[in-house]
């Protein structure tokens, strides 16, 4: 039996998916253990009954004000207290923009070893084992410590979040954070509303061959239509078709959506590294020796121009107009 801490993350009020899949992941490795979930802010508890809900025996509720918005001073600070108090046999962090900026600093701290981007995790011989994708999504490899606890950050829509029954215990508490040298004074978002690319079920993603910033309207219907985020290749981006916060690959997010469309996309290794875990992928591309169909499910072989309006149109009357 293991004691298994887990850092969750919130976003506008709501605990990301990985949170819940970070809970699935603990109870598998907690052999019958205690699950403490730590949160963070003003609305520190207002997750107690969706972390009861998946699994969580205990909540450590930091209710600090700085805590609302994140930075690495204060929350390496409030974590490491909560660290100490719990004294786990694991921690679980989401690999994350927060959890990537966290968790290195939290492993020094601590002075122990880290395992990154971790999509798997189970126990085998009693050791914990955490499999991670290596060569950009080529292949995996599966790793444990050797001394420490073990300490992984986890990729968020690869480990199924298990819904069970529970009430959490909650202890409120307040950390003394101190010398804190950032203040976030504004938060300026580059993008508005829809759908958070990186946790999106379906993703309806854009190459160069989408040819100009317009070429992108059919894909954003059609992503309309599905519920979908969109997203863009290095290739669209470098063209300034999009923003690069679309980027997916290896130098942009990953993405492990159950639907993946990939629109006048050749597939270069770089793209595939953000998107090849993704459960079902469709390509559209005119160039039948296109590297994407490599990896597709399901390959059209034909112009996105033709192709996107009419399944946005299929779509369309099955979904929406049925
Ligand atoms: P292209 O390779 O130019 O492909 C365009 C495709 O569109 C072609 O296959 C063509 O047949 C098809 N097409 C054209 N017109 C149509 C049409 N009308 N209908 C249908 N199909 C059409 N790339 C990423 O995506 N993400 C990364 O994170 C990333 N990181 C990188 C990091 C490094 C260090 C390096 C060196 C490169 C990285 N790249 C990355 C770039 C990567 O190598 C490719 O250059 C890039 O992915 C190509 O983008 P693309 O597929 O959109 O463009």
């Amino acid at each position: 039996m293991r004691k298994i801490l887990v850092m969750t993350e919130a976003k506008e009020g709501n605990l990301r998916g990985v949170t819940l899949e970070m809970l699935s992941a603990a109870k598998r490795i907690s052999e019958g253990g205690e699950i403490v979930a730590v949160t963070f802010g003003s609305n520190a508890t207002n997750y107690n009954e969706i972390l009861g809900q998946y699994g969580t025996d205990k909540i450590f509720a930091v209710t600090n004000k700085e805590l609302d918005v994140y930075t690495t001073d204060a929350y390496s600070q409030a974590l490491c207290k909560v660290i100490k108090e719990v004294q786990p046999e694991a921690i679980l962090m989401p690999h994350t923009a927060i959890g990537r900026d966290l968790a290195p600093r939290i492993a020094a701290r601590l002075g122990i070893g880290l395992i990154s981007d971790v999509t798997d995790v189970h126990v085998e011989s009693g050791d914990v084992l955490f499999t991670r994708p290596i060569y950009s999504g080529k292949a995996f490899e599966k790793k444990k410590m050797l001394s420490g606890i073990p300490f992984a950050t986890v990729r968020q829509n690869n480990i199924p979040a298990v819904e069970t029954e529970g009430i959490a215990e909650v202890i409120e508490l307040t950390v003394d954070l101190k010398d804190l040298r950032t203040i976030v004074k504004e938060i300026v978002r580059k993008t508005t509303g829809g759908i958070d690319l990186s946790e999106a079920k379906i993703v309806i993603s854009g190459g160069r061959g989408v040819k100009s910033a317009d070429g992108f309207k059919p894909l954003q219907k059609l992503a309309d239509v599905l519920g979908g985020a969109v997203g863009a290749s290095r290739g669209a981006c470098d063209a300034e078709y999009c923003d690069y916060s679309l980027q997916i690959g290896q130098t942009g997010k990953v993405v492990t959506p159950d639907l993946y469309i990939a629109c006048g996309i050749s597939g270069a290794i770089q793209h595939l590294a953000g998107m090849s875990n993704s459960k079902i992928v469709v390509a559209i591309n005119k160039d039948p020796e296109a590297p994407i169909f490599q990896v597709a499910d399901y390959g059209i072989i034909g112009d996105l121009f033709e192709v996107v309006p009419l399944l946005t149109e299929e779509f369309n009357k099955v979904l929406v107009n049925a």
